[in-house]
């Protein structure tokens, strides 16, 4: 069975992750959660998973879809939740925020991230008020430069 993974919609509703596919919950009885690909209705879509209640185990999958999956977007929304979910329950700086989230995104994810002016721009958004300071002589404050440099 295919590996599939976690994480949550703009609107925080779950959301599957499998094979670079995304999808929401379509229904759920006692002991099965029924997804559907996430965009079913653009693309009239067959991809369907079924999981036990709990969402550890994958019971069924119909990957017969009808357009390409894409890992390394799917891997940017991950990215992206998390970010939005450790700017708003950490205390952390925005520049340790973005090299926390940035442990295991593959390269490929890393060279098609949005510019990172933009994502600590929605950081310090989601925070308002409350965002600390920028310490720009932080310890790991050189780390990312060298990690954008080398992608470009
Ligand atoms: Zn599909």
């Amino acid at each position: 069975m295919s590996t599939f993974t976690f994480s949550t919609t703009e609107k925080n509703k779950p959301l599957l992750i499998c094979k670079g596919f995304t999808y929401t919950i379509d229904k759920t009885t006692n002991d099965k959660t029924y997804w559907k690909y996430e965009h079913v209705r653009k693309f009239k879509c067959k991809g369907r998973i079924h999981t036990n209640c709990t969402h550890t185990t994958l019971l069924h999958e119909n990957d017969n879809h009808n357009h390409p999956g894409n890992s390394v977007s799917t891997e940017i929304r991950i990215f992206e939740e998390k970010i939005r979910h450790r700017a708003l329950n950490s205390n952390e700086t925005t520049q340790n925020v973005i090299d926390y989230c940035l442990t295991n995104l593959s390269d490929n994810a890393v060279a098609s991230l949005p510019d990172f002016k933009h994502v600590k721009r929605n950081i310090q958004n989601r925070r308002g008020k409350n965002d600390l300071p920028e310490i720009p002589h932080d310890k790991t404050f050189n780390l990312i430069p060298d990690k954008l440099t080398a992608t470009k």
